[in-house]
């Protein structure tokens, strides 16, 4: 069988481990610890099994206008995706030519270098604090980058990058650039009103489902930004993408306010609470503004040596090895519940 040189070259990315058994402690995935809104058990309810003989609404609909109006744009502006990866996926092949390349911050979500590596594209990482233009092809390089992708806050490290930073980034930018605001339900800020800007040529600003809201599992994400953007990825987009089921749970929880928000600063006050609890323990922990945290042992204590003690006591965090990340775990933020387990585990570290 013919396998494309690219993709036999391919590592592939890898995602967090997801354990069999519901016993253990997993703070590997950022999933949220609380259950999705009631509204989405109402709905799943009264689903009818009949509705799934026919084809799901192509185009999303109810949910594309929901999301349309509460961020005061229009429904042409919104692209509903399976999972916010479908839409990275999808940018990659709508923005990016064959000479191009795909940039984003390094470290940064993994998945983005795998991204290029199947569009068979460069990709180019930008050192976080350093974001030079320069480096990505302005003035006739011969691999300019065509697509930034910007994780705001950013994942692994959780830092918030100013909005006004990214705009002025963006205006410069020659290419599109994608604001991966994954975790920006926990942030102070974000950058959607410079997706939904009139004026705006270039920005698409990403949400998901799979984080803020519990649904991790449903797989559903989505975006903003100008026009023929948004009908670019819709002209190459799977032409049923995104189920029946899913569109309909995630209007449930979309317009479940009240419900989001609660959840939310749960999330939030843990955070605060789990980072100072790790600095009284002489751990160092980049601020979070994100539903996880980047956190370094005290000296003497290695990353990967407590990430294997912690799981074999089945609690689940992320490392990531590596010259910029593996001096670090990533702990999703779960209950208190949780949080003060892993806080006894390390305390009876070896
Ligand atoms: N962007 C970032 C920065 C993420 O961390 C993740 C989750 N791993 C995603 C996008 C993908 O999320 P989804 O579940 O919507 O595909």
């Amino acid at each position: 069988m013919r396998i494309a040189r690219h993709i036999r070259a391919l590592d592939g990315y890898v995602p967090g481990e997801q354990p069999k058994s519901r016993k253990v402690v997993k703070l590997n995935t950022n999933e949220n610890p609380y259950p999705p809104s009631p509204k989405c058990a109402e709905a799943l309810r009264s689903f009818d099994p009949d509705d799934l003989r026919r084809y799901p609404d192509p185009n999303c609909s109810a949910l594309t206008r929901a999301i349309a109006k509460a961020n005061g744009t229009s429904a042409d502006r919104v692209f509903v995706g399976n999972g916010s990866d479908e839409i990275l996926s999808l940018c990659a092949r709508a923005f990016v030519e064959d000479d191009e390349s795909i940039g984003s911050l390094d470290p940064s979500y993994s998945l983005y270098k795998t991204l290029a590596a199947i569009r068979n594209v460069r990709w180019t990482g930008l050192p976080v604090p350093r974001l030079d233009l320069r480096s990505l092809g302005e003035g006739g390089s011969p691999l300019p980058v065509s697509l930034f992708l910007w994780t705001n806050p950013n994942a692994p490290t959780g830092e918030f990058a100013d909005p006004k930073s990214i705009a002025a980034f963006a205006r410069k930018f020659p290419g599109v650039v994608v604001v991966d605001e994954a975790y920006a339900d926990f942030a102070r800020g974000n950058c959607m009103h410079l997706a939904t800007a009139p004026r705006n040529r270039n920005v698409i600003v990403m949400r998901t489902f799979s984080k803020s809201y519990s649904l991790a599992g449903l797989r559903v994400g989505y975006c903003i930004g100008p026009k023929d953007l948004v009908d670019a990825l819709y002209k190459i987009k799977d032409s049923y993408n995104v189920d029946a089921v899913a569109q309909r749970l995630a209007l449930a929880a979309f317009c479940d306010r009240a419900y989001h928000r609660k959840t939310v600063a749960k999330v939030v006050r843990s955070r605060r609470a789990f980072t100072a609890e790790l600095e009284r323990r002489g751990w160092d922990v980049l601020p979070s503004e994100a539903n996880f945290v980047f956190a370094k042992p005290p000296a003497g204590v290695r990353a990967a040596e407590v990430f294997a003690y912690l799981r074999s006591r089945g609690i689940f965090v992320r490392y990531f090895p590596g010259p910029l990340t593996g001096e670090r775990l990533r702990i999703t933020i779960g209950t208190d519940g949780q949080m003060g387990e892993l806080l006894a585990a390390l305390d009876a570290l070896p």
